[in-house]
């Protein structure tokens, strides 16, 4: 089973339909079974879209990297209180 830090580390790749069917399949598999993460994914996926409707088709991988980092801080400082492994 996939881990939430994992998750995050390919949530980019998830959105973007970058992750082979293995990889796929586990990140749905945890997103399935796992509250935090989905959260994760919405709030990305919106950045995402915000990013697009201001007309810029991809979010500079800086800005991308910052995004991703200020959510993991989040989650990791708190959210996860049910953590299996
Ligand atoms: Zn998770």
């Amino acid at each position: 089973m996939m881990t939430c830090d994992e998750l995050i580390s390919y949530l980019s790749d998830y959105i973007d339909q970058n992750l082979d069917e293995e990889l796929t399949a586990a990140a749905q598999e945890h997103l399935a079974t796992c509250q935090n993460c989905r959260v994760v994914l919405d709030t990305t996926r919106q950045t995402i879209t915000l990013f697009r409707e201001q007309g810029q088709r991809t979010i500079p991988i800086q800005r991308r990297q910052r995004l991703f980092d200020s959510l993991q801080a989040a989650f990791l400082r708190g959210e996860a209180t049910d953590d299996r492994d």
